[in-house]
């Protein structure tokens, strides 16, 4: 797998390691593909991590990269403002921290001190994990939640690892929610791997007026879409994100016209299901955003508090997602049009 056509940034210049996992076969794999990276024995990934005074914004042109190990609790039942379509036993995975793209909107910024990214690399004790919970229950989980997993497929396999798994556990179903363009590479991971049908490819998609102001380093949203109809092709149920819907003056001809294109494209009706939600985040996360980005035209609007989560105005709220619902069920039935509720 070629790195630099494969991974959004080859080019990370630090590469913080703990020394508990320096001897790892995927800590020195990783190490190898950046041969002019500085490489930095730490104790713990919160020395650096968590370091006091970080200016998050500025690290966000200048990623680094820790490798550490994560000692438990790789998997978390759902939260409360995302969407478990239906799914009783539903949980999330947190094998990555932070992510290569740099979406204004995105809730990481107020739950992390750093921009910089940390991969546990000791992904046996996540499967182990996830082995406990399966002995139990089926279960969906929510795999690329803390990060977009696709751009380090080339440095960790993690997401082949991942459907692997999948393969021998059939009461498990996987979702990976990606903004990736590479459709080669999602071609590469689906072969040879028989239960495709329980690997749903969640793409995450906003008109491109949103797209272009707030998605910064994200691909363009005809190139996600590309992605999506290879992606399609090659067999992986798709869900379509449209989530988190952005306020602006024109949404309602922004969003309409997005429907219109999706649908020109990948034929909504034959996608696997679709979601909708309006921007919302918990009460602290939007407060560390506020004060980290004073800037943001996102972070400082003047949302409602209603139980400890900040959302657009009611008003606002409920006329952009059931626009939204009622322009989807002209295409799609809509017992697959998902919404976001508390
Ligand atoms: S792609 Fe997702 S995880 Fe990455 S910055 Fe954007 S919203 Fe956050």
């Amino acid at each position: 797998m070629n790195l630099k056509d494969n991974c959004y940034n080859p080019n990370f210049t630090h590469i913080y390691v703990e020394e508990k996992v320096f001897e790892l076969d995927v800590t020195r794999n990783i190490i190898s593909l950046f041969k002019r990276a500085n490489v930095i024995p730490i104790r713990h990934y919160k020395d650096v991590f968590n370091k006091n005074s970080q200016d998050s914004l500025k690290q966000k042109e200048s990623i680094n990269l820790i490798l550490a190990e994560k000692p438990d609790n790789f998997i978390y039942p759902g939260a409360k403002v995302c969407q478990s379509f239906g799914n009783a036993h539903f949980y999330y995975a947190s094998s990555v921290m932070n992510c290569v793209f740099d979406c204004e909107y995105c809730y990481l910024k107020g739950v992390y001190p750093s921009s910089n990214v940390v991969i546990f690399v000791n992904e046996d004790d996540l499967f182990r994990e996830v082995e406990s919970i399966l002995e139990e229950n089926e279960a969906y989980i929510s795999i690329s939640y803390d990060t977009d997993l696709l751009p380090f497929e080339p440095l960790t396999h993690h997401v082949r690892h991942w459907m692997e798994f999948v393969d021998k556990h059939d009461n498990l179903t996987i979702e990976l929610r990606t903004k990736s363009s590479n459709g080669r590479l999602l071609s590469e991971l689906r072969q040879g791997i028989n239960a495709i049908d329980r690997v749903i490819l969640s793409f995450s998609l906003s008109p491109n007026s949103i797209a272009n102001v707030y998605e910064k380093a994200a691909p363009s949203l005809m190139a996600r879409i590309q992605c999506a109809m290879v992606a399609k092709e090659a067999g992986y149920p798709i869900r379509i994100a449209f989530d988190p819907m952005i306020y602006d003056v024109n949404w309602r001809d922004q969003y309409r016209g997005l429907i219109a294109t999706v649908d020109r494209y990948l034929d909504l009706k034959s996608v696997y299901d679709v979601s909708v939600g309006s921007f919302r985040i918990p009460k602290d996360y939007l407060k560390r955003m506020r004060k980290r980005d004073p800037d943001s035209s996102i972070a400082q609007f003047p949302y409602m508090l209603e139980d400890g989560v900040y959302h657009y105005d009611n008003d606002i709220m409920e006329e952009m997602e059931g626009l939204m619902v009622e322009e989807l069920s002209k295409y799609i039935p809509k017992d697959r049009i998902f919404l976001w509720k508390e």
